[in-house]
């Protein structure tokens, strides 16, 4: 190793990057050790267990539940055997109507008034993992979270989005521990949708493109050079195709450039597309493929990590009409290896220790079976 490599090692990639799709955001990537403020978060004890007895969300223990809102029958399943359900949430953050105000929920978005919350059980085995989930499994789950967000839609029309998300772990939210996502309808538009409807409007009036296609552009394109904006000079060049962690016919899964996690990895369709509520059933499969195998990704390099992840689409309201062609679904997949230190919090600057050219490096070298 020569001298310029070890003094590189040392120092680490320190810069700061700006979130492309809200620019208002940014993220040190600081990959030295002294520049580590963070303590590890731990991985959340892994419950494997198909059946515990006392646990409501388990088959048979249907009756311990809130009231049941859908059940999916397991295909070829026993009698009274199911998929998924989708069930009220016990102690839901808002209520249809019979809340009380100002509330916060875990988005950190206070509602003023009402709305609905959910609990969707995923799967009826009770530790089973998103990525040991087969793929078709993983279709009906986001075939049901579409039917479902529609559903509420069409029922009330003061609500004004629907978000869908998971939280895996403790450290992520989850109270419990059989595999679950949670559906939260509100009134208003959560401020990270509405700032990514904003600003990628912006970037569209400015460019014409849509700023998600550009960036999964980037993502395939081999290289991509990028000069200082006076002089004109080549200040770097970067090999872009190193962002792509997997890819489907339909679907892509990118490790964002300016990532605030660690191991942070988004899903976005290929081609353009606004909202997630018109996916086919074809196209869903395929995203249940890139969803299934980036876990196994994950699970392979960080397994047993604590995560959320939440779905981004466009709110149906018609004054967002004019944004299908600059917003871009996806899924935003969220690892939770490091705890937040008293510098992110009062700040707002995300640290982020694992170079995002580094992590994408280790999960694209996962060697899977091919299904
Ligand atoms: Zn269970
Ligand atoms: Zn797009
Ligand atoms: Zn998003």
């Amino acid at each position: 190793m020569s001298q310029q490599d070890n003094d590189k090692q040392e120092l680490g990639t320190r810069e700061l990057r700006i979130n492309p799709i809200i620019p208002t955001e940014s993220v040190l990537i600081a990959t030295a050790r002294s520049m580590r403020p963070q303590k590890a978060e731990d991985a959340a004890p892994r419950d494997t267990r198909h059946h515990v007895e006392r646990c409501p969300f388990c088959l048979g223990n249907e009756d311990k539940t809130p009231p049941e809102i859908t059940r999916i029958a397991k295909e070829g399943g026993e009698e009274g055997e199911w998929a998924i359900r989708i069930v009220e949430n016990l102690y839901p953050v808002l209520g249809d109507d019979r809340q009380n105000p100002d509330m916060v929920f875990g988005l950190q978005q206070a509602i003023n008034g009402y709305g609905r919350h959910e609990v969707i059980v995923d799967h009826s085995q009770h530790g089973i993992a998103i990525h040991e989930m087969s793929q078709s499994h993983l279709s009906l789950l986001f075939q049901t979270y579409q039917k479902r967000m529609k559903e509420l839609y069409e029922s009330d029309e003061r609500l004004k989005y629907v978000l869908i998300f998971k939280n895996f772990g403790p450290a992520a939210g989850a109270s419990m521990a059989h595999t679950h996502s949670q559906i939260i309808a509100t009134p208003v538009i959560p401020q990270n949708v509405q700032d990514e409807v904003t600003y990628s409007k912006k970037y569209y009036e400015k460019h014409h493109h849509c700023i998600f296609c550009t960036l999964v552009d980037e993502a395939l394109t081999y290289e991509a050079t990028i000069y200082d904006r006076d002089s004109g000079e080549v200040v770097r060049k970067i090999n872009v195709g190193q962002y792509v962690v997997e890819r489907g016919k339909h679907f892509i899964a990118i490790k964002p450039f300016a990532s605030r996690y660690e191991w942070e990895v988004h899903i976005l369709p290929l081609v353009h597309k606004s909202d997630f509520i018109k996916a086919t059933e074809e196209e869903l499969d395929d995203f249940a493929l890139v969803l299934k195998r980036t876990m196994q990704r994950l699970d392979a390099v960080i397994g047993g990590a604590q995560y959320n992840y939440f779905l981004h689409t466009i709110p149906l309201d018609e004054q967002y009409d004019n944004c299908k062609n600059s917003f871009h679904w996806h899924l935003e997949i969220c690892p939770r290896t490091s705890i937040p230190s008293g510098f992110e919090l009062g700040s707002g600057l995300f640290v982020n220790t694992v170079s995002p050219e580094e992590a994408a490096a280790q999960l694209s070298a996962v060697v899977l079976d091919e299904e």
